[in-house]
């Protein structure tokens, strides 16, 4: 194999491999995360104006200004954080750039990386090309939730531990971590002067009236923390690959001196229109978040009445599903059999981890999808048990 070795276990993806039977089969593939339908009109509109308008040169290297400013700004009303635009923000070719940058600008060789378990497949293959050795704590269920295995956190983490990865919301469980877990992770972090690399990517799609937390506001944490998010799931714009990454000024420098390197600069005509975004589009956020709710609440209760055990969304695309009162053990081969069987796709959580044992049963299915696609995905899963 000419791969690397430390990059082979990250050749193929799961999400390859059930998008490809998805195809196969015309099964309706609630798998891949992507929303199926547009971002606010103005916003596309800004970006085609920006390339008929001739912006299709390299934009600066930390990002256009304007957006900076926005991301800055945008930062300051939701969360109450001040980040100087000039030293404090970066932006990125997707959150997936920032957490690669990051992890390679700031892991030694050999140092350690802290993952919460189940975690997004980017944080270990990143963490593989930093040359850095994946720990990981994993979530336990508790009741319908999720909640992080603190006696785990306290006997991982260590002086050893450069950087933790924190992902709440949290892809792919729909967990949104207590203020307590939030807490345990930032004392701990604290003991052992250790970095977080807080993905946010979902800080929009909290439901139930439930606010975001980053755990940058918590007391001694912004100074450790690097807090990420993309335009990615804030505008259902996936194709755009804009991100961006916010911290101390020498951490942001960290992750830059990577980027740099990696695609100097990107999306340039995007720039422009998510910072139109950002700036004036907060309602269709918000109003976009109410109808996710919503289709949580629709295929959740759907799957209930199929059969599967539900667990609580709190937060992001996801629902997670338990197919054992149906019969099925194993996650991973009912994922395989869905898009012939009955024309869906869905994606096993074992996928997602390390210690496949705790996890094995458990599938994921995405509903950031229109309700008519998802109303035929719910009719066509209850002839499982036909
Ligand atoms: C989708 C996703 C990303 C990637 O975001 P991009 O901006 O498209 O690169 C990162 N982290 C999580 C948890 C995601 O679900």
């Amino acid at each position: 194999m000419p791969t690397v070795s430390r990059l082979t276990p990250y050749a193929t993806t799961i999400f390859a491999e059930m998008s490809q039977l998805a195809v196969t089969h015309g099964a309706i593939n609630l798998g891949q995360g992507f929303p199926d339908t547009d971002g606010p009109a103005s916003m596309l509109a800004a970006a085609c104006s920006q390339i008929t308008g001739g912006n299709n040169q390299y934009p600066p290297g930390p990002g256009v200004p304007l957006l900076r400013q926005a991301v800055a700004d945008h930062q300051s009303r939701c969360h109450g954080l001040d980040y100087d635009p000039d030293t404090e923000v970066l932006i990125t070719v997707g959150a997936t750039e920032a957490i690669a940058g990051s992890l390679v600008g700031l892991v030694e060789p050999g140092a350690e990386v802290v993952v919460i378990e189940p975690y997004y497949d980017a944080y270990a293959a990143a963490t593989a090309m930093a040359g850095g050795v994946r720990r990981t704590v994993p979530l336990v269920a508790d009741g319908d939730t999720f909640t992080l295995d603190r006696d785990a956190l306290a006997a991982t983490v260590s002086d050893r531990t450069a950087v933790l990865v924190l992902n709440s919301p949290h892809n792919p469980t729909g967990t949104v971590l207590s203020a307590d877990d939030l807490q345990a992770i930032a004392s701990v972090c604290i003991a052992h002067d250790v970095i977080v690399l807080s993905d946010e990517v979902y800080e929009h799609q909290v439901f139930d009236g439930r606010p975001h937390r980053s755990i940058a506001t918590l007391p001694g944490m912004r100074e450790r923390t690097l807090r990420i998010s993309s335009a990615a799931k804030t505008f259902n714009v996936t194709g755009w690959k804009v991100g961006w990454v916010s911290g101390p000024a020498e951490l942001v420098a960290a992750t830059r001196t990577a980027k740099q390197f990696m695609s100097f600069v990107g999306s340039g005509p995007f720039q422009p229109a998510v910072t139109h975004a950002l700036n004036t589009q907060m309602p269709w956020v918000h109003q976009a978040r109410e109808d996710l709710a919503r289709k949580r609440d629709l295929i959740s209760e759907a799957l209930r009445n199929i059969g599967f055990g539900v667990h609580h969304t709190a937060g992001t695309f996801f629902v997670c599903a338990d197919p054992r009162p149906l019969g099925y053990r194993d996650g991973e081969q009912l994922c395989r059999d869905l898009p012939q069987r009955v024309g869906v796709a869905a994606v096993p959580v074992s996928a997602f981890v390390d210690n496949a044992e705790p996890w094995s049963h458990l599938v994921r299915f995405a509903f950031a999808k229109r309700d008519e696609v998802l109303t035929e995905a719910v009719a066509r899963l209850q002839t499982l048990t036909d």
